[in-house]
């Protein structure tokens, strides 16, 4: 390592003086004091006390090749020893660039096959927010221009990715969301769902996206956008009826289908991407995260032919774009990872092996007297705390009995994200069986410890 020991010891104060968190109360953090994450292994992360973690989370949701895969190293060394930056604006692109977009294209529906590069999953939502009105007024429908999203959606964090995710505490810094955007409910059965059978509920919570169509008018309508299975949210798997219904409404309404999978694609859910899990097909796709396995920061939306055919032969110039799309270090590694994904058969061994045991350790808990429910898809999962069981009641204080049952994973070296009252699982996609039964009996522990302070 090249950073001095001396400067080490020091990171504390000095990462408390001078570096500001994403989504942190800053004072809370500086009391309490910032873990240094200094090397990963599979799926363990180390912190500069020795201490090891299961990384339960795959660091952001991103990791899914796991920790410490030198191929990439190499990949992006010889890539910046070759080329370590050239744009793709003025007529010019470079070789990992194009590629890459080849190879995301090939397992993307036969409906797909265009993407264009940005630096992160915000950006990529930022980028089809725009290119839906260009495809849009490229048709003579200028007017199709709002966007509905859904309350509890995430869809990253610039000012549009803000807006058309649905977190209050984010809309509530900044006066947001922007105009243009705006929202309908999410099919969350178990907190929102009420005596509603899930299915019922599933088609409920689709159809508010036809009446608020029918309330804007379908002529002043671009596009819907959520998540195959919504992630920050709370890993949300939404009853089966509502994605085949979202559907059908917006190929009734003529209005784009936006499926971000910035979370759900390559490999997460045991398809390379969610919305294959549930069987639609979507217009626009933004992407990031398991792109590159979060080795260098990489982001994209996949275009549907539909849209790329209009913006490509109709539109003319697109006028957006970032330094970095298309990034060629950034791709030589963004392609590395792909390859790995393939040939170590990643996708079918979250489809056929380590999703299903994942599923069936999560049921395991179920008899837990704080488990409501759980819930997976893939290696994406959540459990759900109840305070009463068999009334579906939640506890009053939601926020901690999530703190509670992740600080003590962590005390007990397990890395897990709690939203509220749900514990979200997302591992390395190369996570061992007896990993996952040692991510669950740590959890069980987590359980047992945060239901008897709930107690009081
Ligand atoms: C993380 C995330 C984003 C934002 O990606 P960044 O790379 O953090 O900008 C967008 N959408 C979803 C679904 C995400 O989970």
């Amino acid at each position: 390592m090249s950073i001095s020991s001396a400067a080490v010891s020091n990171l504390g104060a000095l990462d408390a003086a001078h570096h500001l968190h994403p989504f942190s109360d800053m004072k809370k953090l500086n009391a309490a004091g910032t873990r240094i994450i200094e090397r990963g292994e599979g799926c363990h992360i180390f912190d500069t006390h020795g201490r090891r973690y299961l990384d339960g989370f795959a660091g952001l949701w991103c990791v899914n090749i796991g920790y410490g895969r030198k191929e990439i190293a190499e990949a992006a060394m010889r890539q910046m020893n070759e080329l370590p930056y050239y744009n793709t604006f003025f007529g010019t692109t470079t070789p990992p660039t194009t590629l890459l977009a080849q190879k995301i294209s090939s397992h993307a529906g036969p409906n797909i096959n265009r993407v264009f590069f940005t630096g992160s999953g915000s950006e990529a939502n930022d980028t089809w927010f725009r290119m839906a009105r260009v495809y849009w007024a490229a048709l003579g429908k200028p007017s199709k221009k709002m966007v509905i999203a859904r309350r509890n959606g995430y869809h990253g964090s610039t000012v549009v990715g803000a807006s058309m995710g649905g977190m209050k505490y984010m809309h509530e810094q900044g006066a947001l969301p922007i105009e243009g955007i705006v929202h309908i409910g999410q099919p969350y059965w178990y907190g929102e769902g009420g005596d509603l059978a899930p299915a019922d509920f599933g088609l409920k919570i689709a159809r508010e996206l036809e009446a608020k169509i029918d309330e804007l008018g379908a002529d002043n309508v671009a596009a819907f956008v959520a998540e195959p299975i919504q992630g920050a949210g709370g890993v949300i798997v939404p009853p089966e009826t509502y994605w085949p219904e979202i559907a059908r409404i917006c190929k009734a309404k003529d209005i784009l289908l936006v499926v971000d999978e910035v979370i759900c694609g390559f490999g997460r859910t045991g398809r390379w991407f969610g919305h294959q899990h549930f069987g639609v097909e979507p217009d626009l796709a933004p992407i990031a995260k398991g792109l590159s396995s979060g080795y260098l920061p990489i982001g994209g939306v996949m275009v549907s032919d539909r849209v790329g055919d209009v913006l490509v032969n109709e539109a003319g110039d697109f006028n957006h774009g970032f330094t970095y799309s298309g990034h060629p270090v950034c791709a030589a590694a963004a392609l590395e990872n792909l390859r790995i994904i393939e040939e170590e058969k990643l996708v079918e061994r979250v489809h056929d092996d380590v999703g299903p045991y994942l599923a069936e350790a999560l049921r395991s808990l179920e008899n837990h007297p704080m488990v409501g429910e759980t819930q997976s898809v893939g290696l994406m999962g959540a459990v759900q705390m109840a305070e009463d069981k068999a009334s579906r009641k939640r506890f009053e204080d939601r926020e901690r009995v999530g703190i509670e049952v992740r600080n003590h994973c962590l005390e007990n070296g397990l890395v897990l994200r709690a939203t509220g009252d749900r514990m979200l699982f997302s591992p390395p996609l190369v996570i061992s069986r007896s990993e996952i039964d040692e991510m669950i009996e740590i959890t069980r522990k987590g359980l047992d410890h945060a239901w008897r302070v709930m107690q009081g």
